[in-house]
């Protein structure tokens, strides 16, 4: 029998988490041919959700955990969800039910179909804000456009992983992880199914917009280095644009002599560099910044405590 684990990182879930695992249950139930397991992985939640996990353990043996130490963010969560995965596939699912456990049986027919990445793409969203809607369509339009690897649109983490892609994931071990991006780097056969995502069941969001907006900033340093090359192409052009200007004053002065005027345009010549200059100094230090978060080679979770061993 085909052993598929369910990984859902929870941080402060617990209003959704009993609705989750019942919803679910009811899913899996319904599909005997299958061993089903669920992988939570508490991320540092400061409510009930850890004695939640361990009651839900404790009367079913198919619930293992993995407690963190600490809030390490989704991405962490998730990682470490996976590290913990035996089973032959593994789906990643968000515990608010934003993700409907419906979709399992589609997923796994498409899995069993020889698809190695079944992922499901969301038609509609549903409770969410319009600014939050459009600034998302934007922001993968351009990932898309600097990445390398093609980047897959309006996807998320819900999504059934073969075997394989979780152990590829697993040998990706970067701290400033951008699992969206790492999903495509793999590679593997692709799947995607529609659905139309609803609002959270229950509880709270925990994203904010600083927190998206730095995730975003993470999603670009992390699969390109696209805006180093365009500071440098931006500094060529400044730079053989003033060489032309530069030949130009020189004979103008040479011709016709030198007159004063001149303050305005030279002091918005020097604030417009300058600001090019800071700008460019950013993105170099946001790649420096990754480098130096990478060398310490810290590892990207801590566990506090775990139902099962990792493999
Ligand atoms: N999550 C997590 N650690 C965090 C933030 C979120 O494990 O630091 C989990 C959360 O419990 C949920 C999933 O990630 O299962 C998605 O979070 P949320 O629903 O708040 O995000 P949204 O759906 O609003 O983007
Ligand atoms: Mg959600």
């Amino acid at each position: 029998m085909k052993q598929i684990d369910i990984l859902v990182p929870c941080y402060n879930e617990e209003a959704v988490l009993p609705q989750f695992y019942q919803r679910t249950c009811a899913v899996i139930d319904a599909l005997p041919d299958y061993a089903f397991t669920f992988i939570f992985v508490n991320d540092g939640s400061r409510d009930q959700t850890l004695p939640i996990l361990r009651q839900l353990h404790e009367k079913d043996k198919r619930v293992a955990y993995v407690s963190l130490s600490r809030n390490f963010g989704k991405e962490a969560a998730m990682l470490a969800g996976m590290d913990y995965a035996e089973g032959d596939a593994l789906v990643i699912m968000d515990a608010d039910l934003q993700d409907p456990p419906e979709l399992l049986p589609d997923m796994i027919a498409w899995w069993e179909k020889g698809y190695r990445d079944v992922s499901a793409r969301r038609r509609r969203r549903e409770g969410e804000t319009f600014f939050k809607k459009w600034s998302s369509h934007v922001y993968y339009r351009l990932l898309k456009k600097l990445s390398p690897v093609p980047v897959q649109e309006d996807v998320g983490d819900f999504r059934l992983l073969d075997r394989r892609c979780v152990k590829a994931l697993c040998s990706l071990r970067e701290c400033q992880r951008y699992t969206k991006g790492l999903f495509s780097w793999i590679g593997f056969e692709k799947k995607e199914i529609l659905f139309d995502r609803p609002p959270r069941a229950a509880g709270k969001t925990k994203w904010n917009y600083w927190k998206l907006f730095n995730l975003a900033i993470d999603g670009i340093t992390s699969f390109t280095t696209a805006p180093l090359r365009i500071a440098a192409f931006t500094g060529c052009f400044l730079a053989i644009v003033a060489a032309i200007y530069l030949v130009f004053i020189v004979l103008r002065t040479l011709l016709f002599g030198e007159d004063v005027p001149g303050y305005p345009s030279l002091i918005s010549l020097i604030l417009f560099i300058g600001g090019v200059q800071f700008t460019f100094m950013g993105i170099l230090g946001e790649y420096v910044g990754r480098i130096y978060n990478e060398s310490k080679g810290r590892p990207p979770y801590i566990v506090g405590e775990s139902t099962r061993e990792k493999k």
